[in-house]
């Protein structure tokens, strides 16, 4: 979720750069259309096989967006039939919209993690995961006027070119080339990050990256700050020399990013808990209480908000610091334990 869907999908392919990272590796940096993230990194990658792996590939929503793609793969000497291997480091519109087409052109195979149905059911089928969005944001307290922009899946059905299922799956510990898979969901279910031992470069998609810009998809994990917190912790562990983020330029000190996103994380958490204190309410309210009226009043941002702060009520909830109850109309009320 990067906001709702923009006005018009079509991007200045001239904006791209492609730029030698680390050993082997190219950062694509591709123009994506939404107003809060005007960037995704792909990375190309050479492969010991002489192929090149192509780790993420950018947005979709118009041919614009596949002429930045190619045009920054040839701005390094590679052409798109080049390219064997497209591991996906998670199923969000920003970083596998245009995979379809890369995998007609190339006849790449396609690896991504098993749990990618946060993003493929509203591909499949757009018209109940509508609905169900609808429903859900009713019982949350969105109010009326406003749920339109919470049930939408424009962005997965505009974002992306066509459904694009992995031919391989990936899993903890599998190789790619040089390189390790860790499973490292929070961001998304199916977040991984690549590891090469080598020389500790990490590949770490949105896991983190320079900026403190945090998002966590609700709905298809028991706990998903839990599961960031862990991630977070899983990458610490590695001692990576240099982490080549999704959005951003690489991070020569990923000790000190990966505990100010932890530390970031935790203050959210604390800020939700505060909200909650002050009086039994709607996630909706909640979330106004916690990040400020006027970001959820703006409704660009809404919904990632609604979702972010709906991950630390379940985190709360988990943790035995904040109960659930089901109120008049079905709606759920959020109370300090
Ligand atoms: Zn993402
Ligand atoms: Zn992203």
């Amino acid at each position: 979720m990067v906001g709702p869907p923009p006005s018009t999908w079509s991007v200045d392919a001239s904006r791209r750069t492609a730029v030698e990272v680390a050993g082997g590796v190219w950062c694509l940096r591709l123009p994506l259309p939404w107003a809060l993230i005007p960037h995704v990194n792909a990375y190309a990658v050479e492969q010991p096989d002489g192929g090149v792996m192509l780790v993420d590939c950018g947005g979709w929503g118009d041919e614009s967006c596949w002429s930045a793609l190619v045009g920054a793969l040839r701005d390094v000497g590679i052409a798109p039939g080049d390219v064997r291997l497209l591991v996906l480091t998670h199923y969000h519109s920003d970083h596998m919209g245009t995979a379809a087409r890369l995998a007609e052109e190339s006849g790449c195979e396609i690896l991504g993690h098993a749990r990618h149905e946060h993003l493929t059911d509203a591909l499949l089928r757009p018209g109940a995961i509508a609905a169900a969005r609808r429903r859900r944001a009713s019982r949350e307290g969105v109010p009326e006027q406003r749920l339109g922009g919470y049930a939408s899946v424009r962005e997965e059905i505009e974002g992306i070119l066509a459904p694009t299922l992995p031919d391989r799956t990936l899993a903890a510990g599998d190789r790619v080339g040089r390189w390790t898979v860790l499973e490292t969901p929070g961001h998304a279910p199916s977040h991984i990050s690549l590891h090469r031992p080598d020389d500790g470069v990490l590949i770490a998609g949105d896991l983190f990256g320079a900026a403190f810009t945090p998002y966590m998809d609700y709905g298809c994990s028991e706990d998903p700050l839990r599961e960031y917190l862990d991630s977070l912790a899983l990458v610490d562990e590695l001692d990576a020399t240099l982490a080549l983020p999704g959005h951003g330029r690489p991070v020569s000190d990923p000790a000190a990013a990966i505990a100010a996103w932890r530390d970031g994380l935790e203050s959210q958490c604390k800020a939700v808990l505060e909200a909650v204190h002050a009086g039994p309410a709607g996630a909706y309210e909640i979330a106004c209480r916690a990040r400020g009226r006027e970001s959820m009043e703006d409704d660009r941002q809404g919904p990632s908000n609604l979702s972010d702060v709906l991950c630390h009520l379940r985190h709360l909830r988990a943790s035995g610091r904040a109960d659930r109850s089901t109120g008049a109309g079905g709606r759920f009320l959020y109370s300090a334990r």
